[in-house]
């Protein structure tokens, strides 16, 4: 076909429970490995992509901190979590001759860049998968607004959440046989009905900066690729 413009780029967020597999906490390497080969077949495909985890899987702030723990301490610990997260993805991605930069938040130069917004552009634009750790390195927050905010300092054509179901929809299609999935929805849809897609603060940074959200079951095998063809099931937030 013809000459390709300038290549797309996109964000990824992961969240922290897609690493767990069929488990119920940790890591599932095979499944780690499965997300990697998929990330790996996009960026092969010419799209430059980054990353953002969660880390769910191993700790979160906010529950830790309905036992008792402080908030904040536990907010830490949980981009800690992260950080584990991002060293895993990242090997899986090395084991697939994709060249990565794990950029963190909260400075750990013995194991990552410091995020440094231009650095990473940089890295993206030669072609490299850059992985942000430690979310936005504030307590209060979650990935998903880490996700939306380095989408946008990246100045991203989409953020895709890749999560456990493929989409949203008017329910719980585990409880309710009539549910729907939306193929469409507005940021003021997710924001006036409380949808649980993300967190508000992510939705309006999105929304204030124009920029599309996909939401996804990154569970299936290959549905990045087949998201980033259009094809498959997913919600868009625009
Ligand atoms: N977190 C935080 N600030 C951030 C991002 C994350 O304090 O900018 C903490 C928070 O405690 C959160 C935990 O890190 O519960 C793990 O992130 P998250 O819950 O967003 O992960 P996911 O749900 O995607 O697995």
């Amino acid at each position: 076909t013809g000459e390709t413009p300038s290549r797309k780029r996109v964000l990824l967020k992961v969240s922290g429970e897609a690493l767990m597999g069929d488990g119920a906490f940790g890591v599932d390497q095979k499944t780690v490995e499965r997300i990697a080969n998929d990330v790996a077949d996009v960026v092969r495909g010419g799209v430059e992509v980054c990353l953002v985890v969660g880390g769910g899987n191993i700790f979160r702030g906010l529950a830790a901190a309905a036992k008792g723990m402080d908030r904040a301490q536990g907010d830490y610990a949980g981009m800690l979590a992260t950080v584990i997260n991002a060293l895993l993805l990242q090997n899986a991605l090395e084991r697939e001759q994709i060249t990565t930069r794990v950029m963190s938040a909260i400075h750990m130069s013995s194991i990552a860049e410091p995020y440094i917004r231009r650095r990473a552009v940089r890295h993206m634009e030669k072609g490299r998968v850059v992985i942000f750790a430690a979310g936005t390195g504030n307590p209060f927050f979650t990935t998903d607004t880490a996700a939306a905010l380095r989408a946008a300092e990246m100045e991203c054509d989409v953020l895709l959440k890749g999560t456990q179901v493929d989409g949203v929809y008017s329910a719980d299609p585990k409880q309710d046989a009539a549910a729907v999935r939306y193929e469409q929805l507005t940021y003021m849809d997710v924001l006036a009905n409380q949808l649980n897609v993300m967190d508000a603060a992510a939705i309006s940074l999105a929304r204030e900066n124009k920029l599309p959200i996909i939401v996804f079951n990154i569970g299936e095998p290959g549905s990045f690729g087949r998201v980033m063809r259009g094809e498959g099931a997913f919600t868009q937030i625009i």
